[in-house]
């Protein structure tokens, strides 16, 4: 079976991959590296839940 690695997008053979779904385990780290890039990027990440914008929003002064 032929699978694409999520990485490099390179065609392996599914049963001869050793860090499938990767190619490679370098493609494994690497994935795993942008992953925790990303979470670690976002300081001010908004919680979960938590509305942009209030529909509360303090607008009195405009009229
Ligand atoms: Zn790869």
């Amino acid at each position: 079976m032929q699978v694409k690695c999520p990485t490099c997008r390179r065609e392996i053979e599914w049963s001869a991959a050793p860090s499938r779904p990767f190619c490679s385990e370098r493609c494994r780290l690497i994935d795993l590296g942008a992953w925790l890039t990303q979470r670690n990027a976002i300081p001010g990440e908004p919680a979960p839940g938590e509305p942009e914008a209030s529909p509360d929003w303090p607008r009195s002064t405009e009229t």
